[in-house]
Parts: structure tokens; sequence; C-alpha cells
């Protein structure tokens, strides 16, 4: 988290170094899950919200059709023709030109651009840096090319980016929250109708904490994907056993007994996971609004257990991290977030027992993996933005 002053000059600045051009600057934040994970693609329940990280897009337009961009966190410089074919490389880029693309595709004038791309969000830590990525450059294509696109129009190329082009199956809870987060707010996201509610956060005395355990996934190449097939294949099994649900979320929590002769393992658990998440989540958002903390700290709880035992998406280290802060003075709840597989904790905390909590998963961590967890502050922001560059 960078002030936001100094940050847009050292972008444009930046950008200078590269293409010797003066760019227009867009961001867009990285998010942290507060609960509702795996569920955002069974038309389920999520609860995010967008944070103080973002990254940044300067561009330029160019005169011709290539779009080149530089990636600060890679070091690398790589282009590609819009008028090319398109095929898949497997690499970073396919989230650039898979934008570009699937706005193209909604009918924004893509024009040919300088990129230059830098991150807050780190990458593959569950933060959802790739969202962030493709909700700043979505905004600057839009707008280069004169689009009148919407911030959720905008989430939903991000995903079509994320689904047809990198080939990562995700549901529409990364984007919709770097579109549209909101300062001291978290989005309740009902992913069926894609009816996103701001929820008010009750932060005057808790915090929440982000504990990055520096083990990093990439959802191109995991099981991400098969979770979702695991998902599909029970919701089919399901519907030849005659049960008239279109998504796992029209599946009652009251059903799941039933349901064990229906399924086999592990398809049965992963049902569970789900069915319950999305109660745990509709609960949290109760306990929330009503501001009964300690309830929403069991339902985080609940939903680490779950996602270890039965989703089986967790790590030994979110796993460790998440119970050295369960037993901590002030801690209210803890839970892996984000996809899984590695990745970040969150943690709520009492705002008086932040600095013993930092201080205890960073001795518990480091005496266990021998390396310190990256650890910082979630604070509530603003989704996807032009910044202004008056004066960078
Ligand atoms: P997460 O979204 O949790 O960070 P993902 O695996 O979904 O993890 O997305 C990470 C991928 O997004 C990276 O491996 C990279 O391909 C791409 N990406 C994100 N930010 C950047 C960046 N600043 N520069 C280049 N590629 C990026
Ligand atoms: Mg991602």
């Amino acid at each position: 988290m960078t002030d936001r002053a100094t940050r847009v000059p050292a972008v444009v600045a930046g950008f200078r170094e590269r293409f010797g051009t003066a760019p227009r600057v867009f961001s867009a934040p990285g998010r942290v899950n507060l609960i509702g994970e795996h569920t955002d693609y069974n038309d389920g329940f999520v609860l995010p919200m967008a944070i103080a990280e973002r990254t940044y897009v300067a561009a330029a337009p160019r005169s011709d059709d290539t779009v080149r961009v530089y990636s600060r966190e890679l070091k690398k410089d790589r282009s590609f023709k819009l008028s090319d074919a398109w095929a898949r490389r497997g690499k970073w880029l396919d989230y650039i030109e898979g934008v570009a693309r699937a706005l193209a595709a909604r009918g924004v004038n893509v024009r040919g651009a300088d990129v230059y791309v830098t991150s807050e969000v780190p990458l593959g830590a569950g933060l959802s840096s790739s969202a962030a990525l493709e909700l700043a450059l979505g905004l600057a294509f839009n707008t280069l090319g004169g689009g009148d696109l919407t911030p959720r129009d905008l989430a939903l190329v991000g995903r079509a980016a994320e689904n047809e082009f990198v080939g990562v199956r995700s549901g529409a809870m990364d984007q919709l929250a770097s579109a549209l987060g909101r300062e001291g707010h978290a989005l309740f996201i009902d992913c069926r109708s894609l009816e996103v509610t701001p929820v008010r956060l009750p932060l005057d005395d808790v915090r929440f904490v982000i504990c990055d355990t520096g083990v990093r996934h990439s959802h191109a190449s995991n099981g991400y994907n098969e979770r979702r097939d695991e998902c599909q294949r029970a919701l089919a099994l399901l519907q030849r056993a005659g049960r008239a649900v279109q998504s796992l979320r029209e599946v009652g929590v009251e059903e799941l007994d039933a349901l064990q002769r229906i399924l086999p393992e592990p398809l049965v658990r992963r049902v569970r996971h789900v069915v319950r998440e999305n109660a745990r989540t509709s609960a949290a958002v109760d306990a929330l609004k009503r501001g009964h903390l300690a309830a929403f700290g069991r339902l985080m709880n609940g939903s680490h257990a779950s996602l270890r035992d039965d989703y089986e998406v967790s790590a030994p280290e979110l796993d460790f991290a998440v119970a050295l802060a369960q037993r901590e003075p002030g801690v209210i709840g803890a839970r892996m977030t984000g996809g899984g597989f590695g990745g970040s904790a969150v943690v709520l905390v009492d705002g008086a027992d932040v600095e013993n909590l930092f201080e205890s998963l960073a001795r518990g961590f480091t005496e266990k993996f021998g390396r310190a967890p990256g650890l910082r502050l979630a604070m509530a922001s603003d989704g996807v933005r032009e910044e202004p560059t008056a004066g960078a």
C-alpha cells in the first residue's frame, strides 16, 4: 500500500522511461474474500472486500495495431498484434490479450497501445492480482478506445478474459470486487443474479489482517479447475437422480444427509462444503449487520475447517497460520482466503491485539517454515478508476 500522491507520478515516470510519451493511468484493487469460498462458480454467495493494494496500468495509444506491454513485476516486455489470429500462450500475456480481445468482442474499438503494468498486489497470493490486472487494463483499453462500458461490464469482460483466454474457469467474484469495491465496505455478491450489495464493516475496534504464506499458486495450472469439474459432475449426478436443480446453490443444508446415497466420495464432501459455505456466508452478512462479530468469527473458523477437510484446497502453511492465529488473544476468527493451494489467510482481530498477532505469526511461522510470512492490514477500498495525472 502506497500513498496515491506519490504512486501515480512513479507510474508515469516508469512509463515515460520505457516508451517516452505521457500516458493515462488506471488502477484497480486486489481483494480479500472474508467468507464464501469456491461458491462463486456454483452461483452462490461471497463476501469480498477490495483492498488498498492496487495494480496500475499506464497506457498511451499507438498509431499501429500493436499492443506492447511491460510488466514491472516480471521485468518482461512482450507484444502482440490485434490483427493477428489469437493463440493461447500459457503465459501472463494471455491476461493482456484476453482483456483486449474480450473487449473487442463486446464492440469496444480496441486500439494499439503501449502499456506499462505495475502491481502492489502480490502475484498468486490469493489476493487476486489477476482481477486487478484485468480491471485496470479493461478500463485503460475501454477509455483509450472511447468505449462506454461500466465497471460492472468490465468485471464481466475480465471474467471472460480469464475463462476463455487464460483458461481459468473462475467465477465473477474477484472481478466484481475489483470493479465495485467501496471504502469501508465489504460486498455481498449473489453470484447467480450478480447483484452486489455493499455491507458496511464495523471496523472501529477490530481489524482484518492478511497473512501471506508465500506459497505461490497459479490458478492457470492447479486444482482449481479440478474442483470446478467435481462440482459439475456432482450436479449432473443430482440431476440424473431426479433433483430439479440448476446449480449447487439450490441445494439446501437439510438435504445433505440424503445426498450421501446419491453422491460418491469425494463429491459428497465437495457439495457439503459448497452448501454449508453458502449458508455460512448469508449468516455472516447477518452477523455483520447486527454487529455480532463473535458470530462472524465462528463462521470464518467453520469456513476454514470446511475448505481444509471437505473441499481440500488448503495447504500446510495455511492450516498452520490459521491454527496459530486462532489461539492468539483477541483473535475473533481466521481462515484461508482465495482459491487456495497456498496464498493467504485472513484474520479478524481486536485492534488492540494486532501488534501481538503480527509478532506471533512472524515468529511461529518462521520457526516452522524457515521464512517470514507477509503481514498486512486489509483496508476496504474503492474499485477500478482512472487516476488523475495532472502534475505527474
Ligand atoms: P491471484 O489472482 O490470486 O494473484 P492468479 O493465478 O489468479 O493468482 O493470477 C496470477 C497471474 O496473473 C500471474 O501468474 C500473471 O500471469 C498474472 N499477473 C497478475 N499481475 C501481473 C503483473 N503485474 N504483471 C504480469 N502478470 C501479472
Ligand atoms: Mg486470480
